[in-house]
């Protein structure tokens, strides 16, 4: 009895150094444990809300809210460090839908070079793609189509017989009003030499923004 109350009392003290020793390193490990939950508590949320927001987009952009939906796939787009295939195919038919035709087709292209033929959106992509490429050409060919726009100031008009105009600038009244914040301020007209019309020449002069004011100096 006496050896083992002697022993109990010898061993006690070096258990509790021995506890009181590992204690800090014990807390240690718990509070890194402990962080690192948070850490991926708070990615584990991060990710959900995202995944809201991309399954919001889908449904607007379903219901034919292409603009609303665009907002939101760009918020998704923003907020993720890398684009699965999915969102690439769903931002590409989203803006094949606000007729952003060139953005259209980078999306889908990425999503097919992705996936290939068997991805789960593969049919889909390529027929919008096509759909996208069509439309690109036909608003290319709009675009050049306005490229070469006739218009009249690139042609020199004819004043008829009396070879003059009534000036535009000032309509016939040799005097120009300005407007500012003190009030209507007159000045003779700078274009047409205190006479109210134009020759011909200048006329033409002025419809392609050539013509000088008299009083430009001034
Ligand atoms: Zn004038």
């Amino acid at each position: 009895m006496a050896s083992i109350t002697k022993k109990a009392v010898f061993i006690a003290p070096l258990l509790a150094i021995l506890l009181f020793a590992s204690c800090p390193l014990v807390a240690q490990d718990e509070e890194r444990e402990k962080l690192r939950e948070m850490e991926q508590q708070r990615e584990f949320q991060k990710t959900r809300a995202i995944n809201a927001r991309l399954d919001s987009a889908v449904e607007l952009m379903k219901l034919e809210q292409y603009e609303a939906a665009d907002v939101k796939y760009r918020s998704v787009l923003a907020s993720m460090k890398s684009i699965p295939s999915d969102v690439a195919y769903y931002f590409g038919r989203n803006s094949f839908h606000l007729g952003k035709y060139k953005q259209s087709i980078d999306w889908l292209t990425k999503y097919i070079q992705l996936k290939g033929t068997t991805g789960q959106f593969s049919e889909d992509a390529t027929g919008y793609l096509k759909r996208a490429e069509a439309k690109l050409v036909e608003q290319r060919q709009v675009q050049s189509a306005k490229a070469v726009e006739v218009l009249s100031r690139d042609f020199t008009i004819d004043c008829g017989p009396s070879g003059k105009v009534q000036c535009p600038v000032c309509n016939g009244s040799t005097v120009v009003i300005r407007k500012d914040y003190l009030g209507e301020k007159y000045s003779t007209c700078g274009f047409c030499h205190k006479t109210g019309f134009l020759t011909c020449e200048e006329y033409n002069l002025l419809l392609r923004g050539q013509l000088k004011a008299d009083n430009v100096k001034n």
